[in-house]
């Protein structure tokens, strides 16, 4: 089996969906993959922010063995009790009161925005409009790409679902303008990780977070991709001085394993018996390896460790540009992380640092991304900066 063209196969057989790097991955273990050839990678992808504790961490391993070994899934009839003892630990550390799993980003977003139009339904005369910002990202359903502000996720599924409108982003009063007697919420991700890690204005949140309470609408805020201690605090609006009315959460918050979550503050938990529901949401073996990893997370201090080694990251890339012209601009929270370019040569990087063992995505025709697992070292850290500084020394090399 190894020695098949894995990528001839799916060139065959898959839906011609993702631009795939040619690369078959086939085992991972803490920091490193290794692909069907033996050969050892830097992973500092880490699944798009998903592997938080990387790859077959021990204690996530266990975690998922005891719970197949004890209850994989009931329905949600049932009580069980990795669900509610993981609800109990994300209310104990967030500023929100009620939980909802489901498994995806995608999904969590949505219900978050199905659980606004519950509220606007019940509080303010039927408001149903969720007001989103350029260059978002909220998942693809038809739903959320309407959610989703961006040209060329939209324009192949029109007509999209009404009851959005995208405004511009790090403008809090292109917001203020929008808002109208059916606006229900306004849903932004803290920083937009898929837009290419841009970070807003600092007073940016304050601003739109006491519109909405002016108005009494909503904040909906996307954490699928900042939350679970990326960005430095176990979720980035900690750091951004708000609390959202809504909170929504995936990616890393069973570091590989599918599930997501909304979370609500008392007031906004309007849903009734019957108004939302999911048949594996919630399930005791997505639940179990969740709380395995959040416990982890905040019982080993790991968004202090992300500070700290994000802190040494962003500094080492700065002083790569400093070297290296072809490096433009470093930005980033914690371990969510871009490098701008100076021209549109990021794939060009990423394949070369794929050459040279190291694993990056190009979020942007321009900037790459870097969303390495949470447990990264110095010394990781300082490898991969050793990895790009040859690679752009070689790529400045060839465009000049
Ligand atoms: C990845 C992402 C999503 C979608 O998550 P899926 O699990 O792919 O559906 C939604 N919002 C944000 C901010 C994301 O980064």
């Amino acid at each position: 089996m190894s020695q098949k063209n894995w990528p001839e196969v799916e060139a065959q057989l898959y839906m011609k969906t993702f631009r795939r790097i040619p690369l078959t991955i086939t085992r991972g273990e803490g920091m490193r993959v290794w692909d069907d050839q033996g050969r050892m990678y830097l992973d500092f992808v880490g699944g798009w922010a998903v592997n938080v504790l990387g790859h077959c961490h021990p204690v996530l391993v266990e975690a998922i063995e005891r719970q197949a070994r004890t209850l994989i899934h009931t329905s949600n009839q049932f009580y069980t009790i990795p669900q509610l003892e993981l609800a109990a630990l994300l209310i104990q550390h967030s500023c929100l009161d009620r939980v909802f799993f489901c498994n995806s980003g995608v999904e969590a977003a949505e219900g978050a925005v199905k659980l606004a139009r519950r509220y606007g339904k019940l509080q303010r005369n039927g408001a149903y409009e969720i007001i989103t910002v350029g260059d978002s990202f909220h998942g693809r359903t038809l739903a959320m790409t309407a959610a989703t502000a961006q040209e060329k996720y939209q324009q192949l599924y029109t007509p999209l679902p009404p009851g959005f409108v995208n405004v511009e982003w790090n403008r809090p009063q292109a917001i203020f303008d929008a808002t109208g007697s059916h606006t229900c919420a306004v849903m932004l991700e803290p920083l937009q990780g898929e837009a290419g890690v841009r970070i807003p204005d600092p007073d940016y949140l304050p601003l739109v977070r006491q519109w909405c309470d002016r108005q009494g609408i909503l904040l909906i805020l996307d954490e699928v991709q900042t939350g679970i201690g990326r960005t430095g605090s176990l979720f980035a609006y900690e750091q951004a001085g708000v609390e959202p009315d809504i909170l929504v959460l995936a990616k890393g918050l069973a570091s590989g394993v599918p599930i997501g979550a909304f979370l609500a503050k008392e007031r906004a938990s309007v849903f009734q018996p019957g108004d939302h529901g999911s048949t594996f949401g919630g399930n005791p073996l997505a639940c179990a390896a969740a709380l395995a990893v959040v416990a982890y997370i905040i019982e080993h201090d790991i968004p202090g460790h992300v500070r700290q080694v994000g802190g040494r990251f962003l500094e080492r890339l700065h002083g790569l540009i400093h070297e290296l012209p072809v490096a433009r601009e470093a930005r980033g929270c914690g371990l969510l992380v871009a490098l701008v370019l100076n021209k549109d040569i990021a794939s060009d990087v990423t394949l070369e640092c794929l050459h040279h063992g190291l694993l990056v995505n190009q979020v942007r025709p321009d900037t790459i991304r870097f969303m390495p697992p949470l447990i990264a070292t110095d010394d990781d850290i300082d490898e991969a900066v050793t990895i790009l500084r040859t690679v752009l020394a070689s790529v400045q090399r060839r465009n000049t």
